[in-house]
Order: structure tokens, then sequence, then C-alpha cells
């Protein structure tokens, strides 16, 4: 077996990894909250992590991995939404997870196992409450539920950080109802026009951290074997998750090794709407980005550096793959390079493994001219060259779509070039508009410029819809 090293963030070192149990290998990782398109940073775990559950798949057996991720359809953020919208907070949280499924889809992520809503398991929350709190490890106040930071004396160990000074940071604002600055919320009260559920501390709703301990114990048991997410998770959500977990279930641990990928930024900077680098996952797509290019960016940083999407990756990503996939013939895959599955076991080495990628086609194009290569043919090369790239979620039939360019555009280039001139000498537009609207419905991403204009396959492309346009 394949020996698999993780850096834990528990002890901040690699370890390697043993599965609690080898027949049930479980992972649980923090999922989006619903109320908005992802964006491309929030793409990166799940990127990250669905390396990971390929190579659990591939080392412990496709059956005997267990994957968690859930939605967040419960927040204040998703009530703001439906307030300022005026739609309902169910109909929000439904497209947007609609939604998510769909652009994850496109940057191919594999679907979890099991992707719990919150709503789903507030008995579960309500539960783990009351245990917290016959136990004196939470308390309720004035229609709240708190925690009571101090009687876990393990608070802060993941994230390293010293009872004292977070309780400097948290007394800038100390709610009353609160015994000790440091307490956070398990449960706070609704108002009428705010989702509640009946409890015992009267209707209201969870706070946000309670959720994820409560859908991991339901799926996962009490103690699992990896807990995902983003380093912006670390502290406060994970390490109340711990505190949680751990003073309900009477554990010593709440999973055994704890993983966080650093985050993403774009051309150097923050992702922030004020600046204009803000774009979700469907902006690229839309752009005719291919989601197989963007997966293809993410896996050439290592998951713990900090990581920038430039407009320079995107290119050299593209070219990389055009090139891949250029040369495939329509062998099946056979199995993943040893090496490679090697290098990914080293705490996701992706940017090494990519390079291994390159070698292993380099190989495979010299048995092309040489008839075979270290005692391999052609196809026996081709054939492990396509089980490498599929284990890391790239080269599948259906992250291809965007290589298929059979359509050709020329009659429909010349049609639109004859409407611009008209549209020039007439300066009557609408014409010139209403035949790119069509095109834009059609799928085809359609770039102008002085010297003319170029058409492409988009994600959406169809076909059928270029019947009878021009
Ligand atoms: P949210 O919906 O904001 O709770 O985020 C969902 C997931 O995306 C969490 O695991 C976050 O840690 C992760 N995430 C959010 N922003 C970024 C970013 N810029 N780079 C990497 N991961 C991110
Ligand atoms: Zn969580």
């Amino acid at each position: 077996m394949t020996e698999i090293k993780l850096y834990n963030t528990k002890t901040r070192k690699k370890e390697v990894f043993e599965p609690i149990d080898a027949d049930n290998v479980r992972m649980y990782v923090c999922g989006p909250t619903v109320y908005d398109r992802a964006h491309i940073g929030n793409a990166r775990p799940v990127i990250v992590f669905d390396v990971l559950f390929r190579l659990l798949r591939h080392v412990c057996g496709k059956k005997h991995v267990t994957y968690v991720r859930n939605f967040t359809d419960v927040d204040d953020k998703i009530n703001a939404r439906a307030a300022e919208s005026g739609r309902s907070i169910g109909e929000i949280t439904a497209e947007t997870t609609q939604w998510y499924l769909e652009d994850m889809a496109e940057v191919g992520a594999l679907e979890p196992t099991h992707m719990p809503r919150a709503t789903g398991y507030i008995g579960e929350m309500i539960a783990m409450i009351e245990a917290l709190i016959a136990k004196d490890h939470a308390y309720p106040a004035e229609g709240h539920a708190l925690f009571r930071v101090r009687s876990y004396e393990n608070y802060g160990a993941l994230s390293g950080r010293d009872m004292d000074d977070m309780i400097a940071g948290a007394r800038v604002e100390v709610a009353p109802y609160k015994e000790d600055p440091m307490d956070f919320v398990l449960w706070k009260p609704s108002s009428e026009d705010q989702p509640g559920w009946d409890s015992p501390w009267g209707r209201g709703r969870p706070g946000w951290h309670i959720e994820c301990s409560a859908m991991a114990k339901a799926l996962l048991g009490d103690v699992f074997d990896i807990h995902g997410g983003g380093l912006d998770l670390q502290f406060p959500h994970h390490e109340d998750e711990i505190a949680q977990s751990c003073c309900a279930n009477g554990t010593e641990e709440m999973a055994r090794f704890w993983m966080h990928n650093e985050m993403l930024q774009v051309e150097g900077k923050k992702m922030s709407k004020s600046l204009g680098n803000f774009f979700t996952v469907r902006d690229l797509l839309e752009q005719g980005v291919p989601g197989e290019v963007i997966r293809f960016v993410m896996l050439s940083t290592h998951y713990r550096k900090p990581m920038d999407w430039t407009e320079k990756k995107r290119a050299e990503a593209e070219k990389t793959l055009y090139q891949w996939r250029e040369n495939l013939t329509g062998v099946e895959p056979s199995k993943p390079n040893d090496e490679l599955v090697a290098i990914l076991g080293q705490d996701l080495n992706t940017p090494q493994a990519v390079s291994q990628m390159r070698v292993l086609f380099l190989s495979w194009i010299n048995a092309r001219t040489h008839g075979e290569n270290f005692d391999k043919s052609e196809l026996e090369w081709e054939a492990e060259f396509l089980a490498s790239a599929q284990l890391m979620g790239l080269l599948t039939p259906e992250g291809g779509k965007w290589f298929d360019q059979s359509f050709d555009f020329s009659w429909h280039i010349d049609a639109f070039l004859k409407a611009r001139d008209e549209a020039m000498d007439s300066k009557d537009f609408s014409k010139l508009d209403a035949l790119k609207e069509q095109l834009v419905e059609a799928g085809v991403v359609v770039k102008m410029s002085k010297e003319g204009v170029e058409m492409s396959q988009g994600p959406n492309f169809d076909a059928s819809k270029m019947v009878g346009l021009a």
C-alpha cells in the first residue's frame, strides 16, 4: 500500500496517515454558505480535497472512503439576501446549491458521499447543545445557548492561540448575556421574520459552528480521520467545532488529522469587488475558460501555499492541456504511474505531480518515435499517462467538452462581419447586437477586435442553436 503522509495542523507536522478503520476512511470538509455563486477562491478547497478523496479511493478502495461536505443553508447572510431581493430563503438556497453543484462538477470535482444541509440536522444540533448544557460546558441565557469556553482546557490548541490573548481580542463588545467574553453562541433567538425552530431555549436558530459538529457526528461518528477546510476557518470555526464535539461526545479528539488549504488571491491582490478582481467560477466558464483549466491552475500550486490566480497561468495551463488532449488516441486508462501516486501521497504534492505528468508525457511521445521506451509501448505509455491524469481529475471524458473544437464557425464569422459592415454604414447596430446575443445564447464565445472576430465554443455551447443564425 502506498504510504500517505499528510500535514496535520494539530501537530504542525507531516504524519503518516493510518485510517482508524481501514474499511471506512472518513473525511469531513466544511462546505459553502449558499446565498451566492461560488467565487474562484471557494473552488480551491473543493479541488484540493477532491484530489485527496480520489487518492484515498485509489489507495484504500472506492467503497472504503466516506466523504462529507455540508451546505450551510441557515445563516444571516442568507436572510439578508432574501430581505434585499424579496425572494424566499428556500428559493435562494435551493438555487445556489444547484449552481454550486454544477460549477464544482465543471472543475472536475466528484460529488462527496454525503452532502447534508444544516437545516436537515436541527434536531441533532439541539440534542448536542442539550448534552453540553447537561455537562456544564454550556448554559442558556436570554433565549441563547452559549458554550463556556473556559470549561474546555484545550481550547486554542489547534490554532496555537493563547487563551489570554483571545480574551483581550474578545473584549471589544461583550454581549450582556455572556458569562465570559470568550463564550460563543450555540443557539440564538429568531424574530418573527427570521427562520426559527422550537427549542428548549425558545424559538430560534443555531449558531454557525454547531452544525458541523452535529452533522459530522451523525454521518461519520464521534471521532473520524480527516477534517478539512480553508485556513480562514481554522479559528474560530474549527476550534469551536473541536470544543463542542469533544465536550459533548466525551472524546479526546474530533478528527485525527486537520488539514487547511491556504487562500487564493488574484493577480497578486486579495480578491475584492471594489478592486474589480473578484470573479466567480461561472464568470470564468462563461468567458470560455474550461473548468479543466481552472483545475490545472489550482493543482500547480501546493495547497499549503498561498496561490495567485493569473491570466498567465491560465494561458499556460490551457496550452499544456491542449497539447495533452491533442495527442490522446482513445485508449482506455490503465494504472496510474507508481511514482505519481507516491508524490501525491507526500502531503498532496500536486505541483510535483504535474511535473511528473510532463515527464510521463515525454516518455510516451518518445515511445511513439522509437516504437517503445523503457520496455513500454506507445499505447502502454498513453494508458498509464491517462490513468495518472485521471487520478488527479484531469483528462476525464467529462472534462474534455472544451477540447471538442469540431464546430466550424467560418460561415457564422462571415455573416457576422457582413452584419457589422452594414451596421457601420447605417449606424444601426440593433441587428448586430441581436445576432451577438443569439450567439452568446448558443454558448459561443465571441471576441471582437479591429482585425475581425473570433468565435469559439464556451462551456455551454449548443450546436443545435446555431442552425439558422445569421
Ligand atoms: P464560505 O462559503 O465563505 O464559508 O467558504 C467556503 C469555503 O471556501 C471554505 O472552506 C473557505 O475556507 C474557502 N475559501 C473562501 N475564500 C477562499 C479563498 N480566497 N481561497 C481559498 N479558499 C477560500
Ligand atoms: Zn465546519
